[in-house]
């Protein structure tokens, strides 16, 4: 989900990011047109070069390469289903050409060797240290060459300058690199912290869900967690079943051993109740010492059966907190019916059959039947 995150976003900044590409183009073709009529102008145009031999050395040539690069880019990006990684690649690269263009035609111009620095910072935007290294490795070789060929080119008395000015553009580039590595550090750190701030979100989400003693879903989740049971059933003409649980005679327990005992004996149910969880078992506390339990895609028949092997191994349970004393429960069984199509209609229905179950002398699990509602 992430990775296809990433491929969306950085399709995006791409798309922008060659919009500056067009115009940087326009910039330099306009810078270049201006200096060619002003050096014309001035009668400055040397090297027994004609208006229009200049004219196609520094404005046609160079806005021609400019193009076919930024079209060859566009072509990519828009017709091609190469991987995101390599139109990431394609891009540093396009800038680079157009670098090396502005380099190599105006290598008098030393300076303009530096915009090398510009596809380095570029790949800052791919948040990737090997993007970032090749960057730098491919620009550094295009600058080396650039200078080198100025050098060859160079008057020989002019050269010491020359070497300086070599030395200073690549104090820049490194500088240019350095700078980009530590944003790529600085987003790679503030990405970490967004991670585990959403994790940490997530989690008290899912707290919130939970009930903190027992550790099964609470009263709030477990009435969401009906609804969308009730919902699914009917979209799949399947019915739920709900079982709410009471334990006998709590009170006792707690007057007896003291309330801190009491809730061991909520844990103890509660990690039998998860012991029996299933895709199609979710249990819950529903306040106090009541719990509940839904079951999905199972009979009302299968889920009496199942509450009763519950309720024998909680009975069956010895527990040392109470001295090894005998704790049962009572429970109420409730179908999804159209009658009680909602997750409150569905608790009372269940709720009746419970209080039926108290009656009958506790202990017992009793499925909810018409004739408790008239
Ligand atoms: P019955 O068999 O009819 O259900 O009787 P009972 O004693 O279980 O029911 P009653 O409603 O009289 O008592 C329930 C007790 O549960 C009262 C309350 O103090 C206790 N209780 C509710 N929540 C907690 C809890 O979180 N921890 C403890 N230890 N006790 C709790
Ligand atoms: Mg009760
Ligand atoms: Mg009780």
């Amino acid at each position: 989900m992430q990775y296809k995150d990433n491929k969306l976003l950085y399709e995006q900044f791409r798309r922008k990011i060659e919009a500056s590409a067009w115009i940087l183009l326009l910039l330099i073709f306009l810078l270049e047109s201006i200096i060619g009529i002003i050096w014309a102008c001035n009668g400055w145009i040397i090297e027994g070069d004609d208006p229009l031999s200049y004219s196609v050395k520094y404005i046609v040539l160079p806005t021609l390469v400019n193009l076919i690069a930024v079209s060859l880019y566009h072509y990519t990006e828009y017709h091609t289903g190469i991987s995101s990684s390599s139109k990431n690649a394609l891009l540093i690269m396009t800038f680079t050409i157009m670098c090396l263009t502005i380099a190599v035609v105006h290598n008098a111009v030393r300076i303009a060797s530096v915009s090398f620095v510009l596809p380095i910072f570029l790949s800052a935007i791919f948040a990737d240290f090997k993007v970032t290294r090749k960057a730098f490795f491919l620009n550094s070789c295009c600058y080396l060459s650039c200078m080198l060929l100025s050098y060859a080119l160079a008057q020989p008395q002019s050269r010491l300058f020359l070497i300086l000015d070599m030395i200073a553009g690549a104090i820049l580039m490194v500088a240019a690199y350095l700078i980009t590595r530590s944003i790529l550090q600085y987003e790679q750190k503030v990405r970490c912290r967004l991670i585990s701030y959403n994790e940490e979100q997530a989690l008290l989400i899912e707290r919130l869900r939970m009930d903190a003693l027992t550790m099964l879903y609470n009263h709030n989740a477990f009435y969401r967690i009906l609804e969308d049971a009730i919902e699914q059933g009917k979209a799949h003409d399947q019915k739920p079943v709900l079982a709410m649980l009471d334990i006998d005679n709590f009170k006792t327990i707690n007057d007896t051993y003291g309330h801190t005992c009491g809730d061991c004996v909520l844990r103890k149910l509660a990690a039998i109740m998860k012991e029996q969880e299933a895709d199609n078992i979710i249990s819950a506390r529903y306040g106090g010492e009541e719990f509940c339990i839904l079951f999905t895609d199972c009979s009302i028949k299968e889920a009496e059966q199942l509450m009763n092997i519950l309720r024998q191994s909680f009975e069956n349970l010895k527990i040392d907190e109470i001295n090894g004393h005998q704790v049962t429960f009572s429970a109420g069984l409730a179908v999804y019916e159209e009658a009680f199509d909602s997750p409150t209609a569905m608790i009372d229905a269940a709720d009746k059959a419970l209080y039926e179950a108290k009656r009958n002398g506790k202990n017992r699990v009793i499925v909810s039947r018409a004739d408790m509602y008239t």
